[in-house]
């Protein structure tokens, strides 16, 4: 059964990796050189290797490590045999981040905040992106097509989003680490409002993560949710120091097998509703290239609306890939217009 599932996810993690040039271009840069530096004798009982190239710490406490699982599995398997398993994956010490709904369609959904000046944690679907403020909690909220194994732990590990960075470990800045005096100071992302939130730092990579137990939703709810909080700002010098960082939140069993798997970046900053703003616009602005739309009347009457050319075009090929913007006098007429203009740039779209 562990097996047959990590197969599956093995497959998957690598048919998503050569797909995307940029994740391929990490797994040669930095999954092969690892090979060498991980000990052959690192031992079994120590950690699980998981087939999606993934390695998670499993402490041999009374925690982690309860009934179902067989300790001495690994133990008298050579470790060939057990590569030949596909019990083993590749040696990599950078987590995966792609997303892997899984047999539990494990997803994840933000609350809609929008991008006001007092919000202090707001999500861009169209970005797959979290801005919030420093130690202000974001909900998560977590969906499951079905009921985990007895045991399940949600955990969320945070990763440099760059292939140039992605081998540095994500901690909290010297500064914000010496003014906090909890057990996990260093730690970048903490679970609010859990007890039963467990801080870990992985011997080898030095990586962290914190879990908590998957709770089922209560009732009359559909999902459950979870309250992220990051503990240093995205420009922190002598930690992020400005380089962005995906979050990894994973649904596991207890034994750390991976169940389900969903990332999406973070930024956290002063002004979050502001920046994801200007960063949803200028995405928009990049996938329409300059083309833009363009809100025209067929009859155009002077004195109900004004035209004006947001940029001047430096020639007349140009002129149509300018935006423009239309006053509109009445919501009716508004939506009618819109309805028309979206309904060109669908077939711009579709050229
Ligand atoms: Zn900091």
């Amino acid at each position: 059964m562990m097996e047959e599932q990590g197969l599956d996810s093995l497959q998957l993690s690598q048919g998503l990796a050569m797909s995307q040039d940029s994740f391929q271009q990490l797994w040669d840069t930095v999954a092969t050189p690892s090979i060498s530096t991980i000990p052959a004798a690192m031992t079994m009982d120590q950690e699980t290797w998981r087939p999606d190239g993934q390695m998670d710490i499993m402490l041999i406490n009374d925690h982690v490590l309860t009934d179902g699982f067989d300790e001495n599995l690994f133990e008298n398997l050579p470790p060939e045999m057990v590569t030949k398993d596909g019990v083993t994956p590749p040696a990599s010490t950078v987590p995966v981040t792609t997303d892997y709904p899984g047999e539990y369609d494990f997803q994840l959904r933000f609350q809609k905040s929008g991008t006001a000046k007092s919000v202090t944690s707001t999500y861009s679907e169209l970005l797959n992106k979290l801005y919030c403020q420093l130690a202000k909690t974001s909900p998560v909220e977590v969906l499951v097509s079905k009921e985990p194994p007895q045991g399940a732990v949600l955990r969320a590990t945070a990763v440099y989003k760059k292939t140039e960075h992605v081998a540095d470990v994500v901690r909290r800045c010297p500064h914000h680490q010496n003014e906090d005096a909890a057990e996990h100071r260093s730690h970048l992302i903490r679970v609010e409002g859990s007890q039963r939130a467990q801080y870990f730092e992985d011997p080898h990579t030095k990586r962290q993560s914190v879990t908590v137990p998957y709770e089922p939703p209560q009732l009359g709810s559909e999902m459950t949710t979870i309250l992220l909080s990051f503990m240093c700002n995205s420009s922190c010098m002598g930690g992020m120091n400005r380089r962005p960082i995906l979050t990894i939140l994973t649904l596991e069993t207890t034994e750390g097998l991976v169940l389900g798997r969903r990332c999406f970046e973070v930024r956290v900053c002063a002004c979050p509703g502001r920046d994801r703003k200007t960063e949803e616009d200028n995405r928009t602005k990049m996938q329409n290239g300059t083309k833009q739309t363009k809100k025209r009347k067929s009859n155009p009457a002077p004195d109900t609306t004004s035209v004006k050319k947001s940029k001047s075009a430096s020639s007349a090929e140009e002129e149509d890939k300018d935006v423009f913007v239309l006053h509109v006098r009445g919501r009716e007429r508004y939506e009618m217009l819109k309805k028309i203009n979206d309904g060109l740039e669908l077939l711009d779209k579709e050229r």
